[in-house]
This record gives structure tokens, sequence and C-alpha cells, in this order.
């Protein structure tokens, strides 16, 4: 398969560390809030890929991460170390502990990721009756859980030399890593413009880039409320040594691939990328690949702040979980994508359109999937996860002269890369009949028509009539009962 290596700045094959398997690590939602629809698009991405790598033969072993404690609510534009912890805010908002913030949109997660048809990041699709409780037996790792191994991590880095302690933090200082910039190429005087504020509020931060390895429970932070013993005193982890320890304990060392968003490149995984090297003396992940942003008619990043719609909202907007995974499925996940309604609408329609068509071939049962397309698909999903190349072959099959169970069965078999659950569709399908004849001449004809053309075995004539019967607004299907005639 060919992805984007934002290190290596362009379409790389890749070539996993152990032949047929990838390793990777997702960076996982921090559960603070209910996922917006930004967020909803780097899973549904990822998703995309984790199953693109399964459909093409690879074994997986996947990790997601939860930020349950750490993240600062200043941490994602420049890097500040220095906000508040974006828990310990929505527990004092809320009125409860940070632990039940975190365990409550745990929850909110769980539900999104299954209503989306996200798969666990062990691959199996997400149980009813999955909570906060079991997260960790499906591929989540939290980061409360971790914090023994983030004090070993913090611990190899000191070792190695690359950092300094004040009386408010561990840091690790980035003048000593001469890559430390690799990924945007920035010089780090450049860095210091955004973190200006922050160099105030620890006198002995060295360098405005420098970032926080342990967070001591002193001064702005004497009252953290989640905290843990340590070498460096009490207190609780930067941001980023929680992926660092989280993804080398669960992956090793070497790892194939780390996925993120945009946003993530020039704080959150250069830092990431700095810790490892500072720990390990190498590089631990060989492909780093992100998803570009959804973003507003200003072109502007979609945030809570911003006013992004949870999934509820959508729904109550008119829409299903399927409109905004056909929507986010459509486009290449490194391309800048408007979200707006009208636009939703559009993905709507398409959505329901193509599952119209799937529907008019219910009965057609015991057919095989199609090689020449399926290996046509699997080029789309190796050129990049060219997914609209996925979706226009899809359109291509409807229309071709191949048998009908033939184009279901190669269509079922799709689907364990989109993921839109069309084999349940056709279980659950359950349009009442509606049609009889007499009630619209032209659509008779058709009808009748079809029927002659199916009995000459003339399959293609038989599926244009089709297409003008959906055109008329009704789905037609073959039943062994004779056609079966329903209103779209
Ligand atoms: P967070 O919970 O803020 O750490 O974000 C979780 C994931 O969503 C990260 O990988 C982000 O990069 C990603 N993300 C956040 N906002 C957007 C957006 N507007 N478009 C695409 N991805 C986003
Ligand atoms: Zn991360």
């Amino acid at each position: 398969m060919k992805l984007y290596s934002t290190l290596d700045k362009k379409i790389v094959e890749i070539v996993p560390n152990k032949e047929g398997c990838i390793s990777m690590y997702s960076c996982g939602p921090t559960v603070y809030s209910r996922m917006h629809i930004g967020n909803i698009r780097a899973y549904i991405d990822w998703d995309i890929l984790y199953r693109s790598f399964i459909y093409t033969g690879y074994k997986m072993n996947r990790v997601m991460n939860i930020t349950d404690v750490g993240h600062m609510t200043s941490n994602d534009d420049f890097g500040s170390d220095f906000g508040d912890d974006k828990m310990d805010k929505q527990a004092e908002k809320e009125g409860v502990q940070p632990i039940d913030i975190a365990n409550k949109y745990i929850d909110t997660v769980l539900e999104d990721f299954k209503r989306l048809h996200i798969l666990a990041p062990n691959g199996e699709i997400i149980p009813d009756n999955l909570t906060y409780e079991d997260v960790e037996n499906y591929g989540w790792t939290r980061a409360t859980t971790y914090v023994p191994q983030m004090i070993e991590f913090i611990k190899k880095i000191i070792a190695n030399g690359y950092t300094y302690e004040t009386d408010q933090a561990v840091y690790f200082d980035v003048t000593l890593l001469p890559d430390y910039n690799i990924f945007t190429g920035q010089k780090l005087e450049d860095k210091e413009v955004g973190v200006r504020d922050e160099v105030e509020e620890d006198k002995g931060k060295k360098h405005p880039a420098d970032f926080v390895l342990w967070m001591k429970r002193v001064g702005k932070y004497a009252n953290h409320i989640m905290n843990w013993d340590s070498p460096w005193g009490n207190g609780f982890p930067g941001w980023h040594i929680e992926c660092s320890a989280m993804s080398t304990d669960r992956l090793g060392e070497y790892f194939d691939i780390h996925t993120g968003g945009v946003d993530h490149i020039s704080v959150h995984h250069s830092n990431e990328r700095a810790q490892n090297i500072g720990a390990y003396g190498h590089p631990v992940v060989k492909y780093w690949i992100h998803n570009e942003w959804l973003v507003t008619k200003d072109d502007a990043k979609l945030s809570k702040s911003k006013g992004a719609s949870d999934l509820d909202e959508i729904i109550s907007s008119g829409f299903t979980p399927m409109d905004l995974r056909y929507f986010f499925l459509s486009v290449n996940y490194r391309v800048k994508l408007q979200f707006s309604i009208e636009a939703l609408e559009g993905a709507k329609n398409a959505r329901k359109s193509l599952e119209d068509k799937i529907i008019s071939l219910k009965e057609y049962k015991d057919g095989k999937v199609l090689e020449s397309y399926k290996e046509r698909f699997i080029e789309n999903i190796n050129n990049n996860l060219n997914m609209s190349g996925c979706l226009a072959l899809v359109n291509e099959l409807l229309k071709s002269t191949e048998k009908p169970e033939d184009i279901l069965a190669t269509l079922l078999d799709w689907d364990k890369v989109f993921g839109f659950g069309w084999e349940e569709l056709l279980n659950t399908q359950t349009n009442e009949f509606i049609y009889c004849e007499g009630d619209n001449v032209e659509l008779d004809t058709l009808i009748k028509e079809r029927i002659e053309a199916k009995s000459n075995k003339d399959y293609a004539k038989a599926d244009k009539i089709r297409n003008k019967i959906t055109d008329l607004g009704y789905t037609i299907t073959d039943t062994p009962d004779g056609v079966k005639v329903t209103k779209i």
C-alpha cells in the first residue's frame, strides 16, 4: 500500500518492519466532551485505513489512546504547557471528579464509534454493552493506566541527558536534538512567537519550545486533582509523553504507522518523536500519516470553539451516521474538506441512491466476487486510499452487465472496507410492498419490459430499465415470488 508519509513529504510504499503485519498507533480522543465532527473525520479516515490493511491481507496490531489526564487547553495551537487541564476544567463545570468526566465521555465515544461503524482498535465490532470499564480489552489504552510506564520513559530520557528540571516541571530540552523540527523545517526561533506568554509561568524554562514531561503539583497546579508520586515529586504527566509511553509499551520500540490530524504535526508529534529518540536513541515510528482537517466555510479548522456539531446534532438535523461516513469516506484523507449542510445533503443523496440500488439486488443470492473488479478496487486502495476511485468503481459495477448476484457479492465484499453495513441493511430492509398494477401505466410497461428482457437473458437491457424505474421513484426487486416494487 502507498500512503503519504509526512516525514518523507511524499507518497511512499509502506514496508512494515515485520512482513505481513502492520503495527499502528492512532492518537485518540481527549475525553472531556462529546466528539465533534472534526474528530469524527479523523477516526473514520483511520478506520478506513485499518479496514483496508485487513482487506489487502495484513495482520494488524493497533492501539488507540484515550487521553484522560494532562491535555492542557493551550496545548493544541502553539504547544503551551500551562493552560487548564481539559479534564479538570470540565469536571469543575459539571461539578464532578475528573475521572467521572473521563468515564462519561469514553462511553459517548463508544456510542458514537458504534453508530458510525468505526471498529474498536483491535478490529472488533464494538459490542452494544461495551463501557469505559472494558475499553482496554479492545485495543484502547487509557493514559491514567499507563503512568508507571510514562515515569519509566521519562527516566530513560533523563538518563540520556535530554532534560532539565525546574521547581515546576521536568522539561525536554529541544535544543539538544538537532533535527527537532524535522517535520516542519521551522527554525526553533520561530516557535518562540506563539509560546512567549508561557515563559512567564516558569522562569526556569530555558527555551520556549521546551516542553513538559512531568508537571509538578505546585503553583498553578497545586490542587490538580489527578496526581501520582514520581522521582520528581507528586504531579502528573505531560500530554506528549502519554503517547510515546503507551505506543512503545504496546507496540515496541520500532513500529510502523502513527496517525493523527495535521494539527499534531508541529507540536504533539514533533515532541513525541523527540521523546522517542531521547529514550531509545533512534526514531521509533516508521511512517507518520496525517489526516487533513474538516474546515469551516472560511477554511478554518472545525473545532468545539468554532461550534462544530456532534453526532447527535447531525442526526437531529435529519442525517444518519452513514451519511456522515459517506461524506468523509468519499474524500481522500489528505484533502481539506469543507463542512456545510448542503455538502452533507449531497453525501446523503448519493448514499441513499447507492443503497436503493443495492436493495434492489436483495434477492440475488450466492453470487461470486468478481476478481477483475476486486483487483481494480485494491489498486485504488493501494494508491494512497483512493476512496473516490473505489466509489466510482461501485457505480461502474452497478451499471455493468455482470450478473446481478455477482455484482451484489462483490459489493458486499467491498463493504468490508467501506463499513456501511450493507449486509445488515439487506437483512433488515423492510420496505413494505406498495405498488399495485394499474397505479402507474408507465411503470407497468417498464416492469413488463424488464421481465421480458430478463427472460431473454438481456441483463444489460434489464438493468437500464431498472434505472428508469428508479428514476420514477421506485425500487424493483426480484424475489422467488416474482418482482416486488416499493416506493423509494
Ligand atoms: P483531540 O481529542 O482534540 O486530541 O482530537 C482527536 C483527533 O481529532 C486528533 O487526531 C485531531 O487531529 C483530530 N481533529 C480535531 N479537529 C479536527 C478537524 N477539524 N478535522 C480533522 N481532524 C480533526
Ligand atoms: Zn497523541
